[in-house]
This record gives C-alpha cells, sequence and structure tokens, in this order.
C-alpha cells in the first residue's frame, strides 16, 4: 500500500492514550513509507497523525473542505492541502488518494467516513482494505454491535468481516497488506453507480 487514508477525531478525546496512539499510527506510516492522506486539520486526534508523521519524514496530504478551514484550523504545514467545495468532495478525494483505509477513535464524523466506505465495498465499488483501529477498547461496542447485525441476520458474515479490526498498529497494517476483498454480489449495474 502507497496510501493510506485515516479518518479520526477532530476532538483528543479526554485520555491522552487517544494522541499518543495517533501519533504511533503517524510514524508507522511515515516509517513504511505510506502515504497519509486524511482531513486537513492541525487540532485533535486528526493533527496528532499529521504532526506524528510529518516529523517522522512522511508525506501527509490533508483535504479539507473551504467552510471547514477556520472552524476545523487548516493544517499549513503539510506536504499538500487540497480545498474542496464540498464535504462530499472531500470525501471522495480522500476515497481516490488511497489504497487502504484506517479509522482511529473519533465522534460522528469518523463514523460517518467509516461506513461510507464499508457500505461502498458491501456495493462492491471499492476493493480497498478498512481497518478500524481499537485503541483501548474505545470500538468495542461497535464491534459487538457489528457481531450482532449478523447474529440477528442484518449482516452477511462476508460483510462483516470487511472491517478488519485490531488494537495494534502493526497487526493491523498486516491484515491490511494482505486483505483480498471477497466477491460481492453486484446489487448495482454500472449504469446505475
Ligand atoms: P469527528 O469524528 O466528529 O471528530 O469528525 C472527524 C472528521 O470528520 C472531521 O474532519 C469532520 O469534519 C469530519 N466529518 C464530520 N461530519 C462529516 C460528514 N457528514 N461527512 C464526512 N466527514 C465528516
Amino acid at each position: 500500500m502507497k496510501s493510506i487514508t485515516v479518518f479520526c477525531g477532530a476532538s483528543t478525546g479526554n485520555d491522552p492514550i487517544y494522541v499518543s496512539v495517533a501519533r504511533l499510527v503517524g510514524a508507522t506510516l511515515a516509517a513504511a513509507g505510506v502515504r497519509v492522506i486524511y482531513g486537513g486539520a492541525c487540532i485533535g486526534v486528526m493533527g496528532a497523525v499529521a504532526d506524528a508523521a510529518l516529523e517522522a519524514g512522511g508525506h501527509v496530504v490533508g483535504v479539507i473542505p473551504y467552510f471547514l478551514r477556520s472552524r476545523e484550523v487548516a493544517h499549513y504545514g503539510l506536504s499538500d492541502l487540497i480545498i474542496t467545495e464540498t464535504m462530499h468532495e472531500r470525501k471522495m478525494k480522500m476515497q481516490e488518494l488511497c489504497d487502504g483505509f484506517i479509522a482511529l477513535p473519533g465522534g460522528f464524523g469518523t463514523l460517518e467516513e467509516l461506513f461510507e466506505v464499508l457500505t461502498w465495498a458491501q456495493l462492491g465499488l471499492h476493493t480497498k482494505p478498512i481497518g478500524l483501529l481499537n485503541t483501548d477498547g474505545y470500538y468495542d461496542s461497535l464491534i459487538a454491535m457489528a457481531d450482532d447485525m449478523v447474529t440477528r441476520g442484518f449482516l452477511k458474515p462476508v460483510y462483516r468481516n470487511m472491517l478488519l479490526t485490531s488494537n495494534e498498529m502493526g497487526d493491523l497494517l498486516h491484515q491490511m497488506q494482505v486483505y483480498r476483498a471477497p466477491e460481492v454480489e453486484k446489487w448495482l449495474t454500472d449504469e446505475t453507480t
């Protein structure tokens, strides 16, 4: 994988572990020569990933919509900062530029981004690996819910297994590197996508 898009919180959370793991993620990706794509902010977990990757000599691309430049405090020290018109363009660009996705702890924004790439994988619109880094058990309840969705017949196991999970960055990266997307039912034809 040459580029990974990282979805994560614009907040830091209230335990220092979230920032320290985010910094580890940034440094690990930079050391592996993987370009980091993210939402372009210098605050929260987002800023921690970017700063650590840059400090380790990595290449970091931020993608931020014009209207969020001041609210999320755009990071002007990046290798590249792409300004988009809309949130939809931002997500599209973040999807286009990468070979895989990692979600770190975050709020609704992070979950929205994660679930969009999961549902698009489910529809066969992309075949990129999607990893959830379960720092300090932050996503235990989300993972339990995904398993419960399978038990209750709302989610097929093959789609559940598209969400790669680990509490350790090296392990997650390895799972992503060996990931092969399953053949999925095409619900949409080429004409409708
Ligand atoms: P949060 O996880 O809520 O702290 O947000 C993390 C990032 O997700 C921020 O850069 C938000 O701008 C972004 N975000 C928030 N809402 C959305 C949305 N509906 N679609 C895409 N990204 C979003």
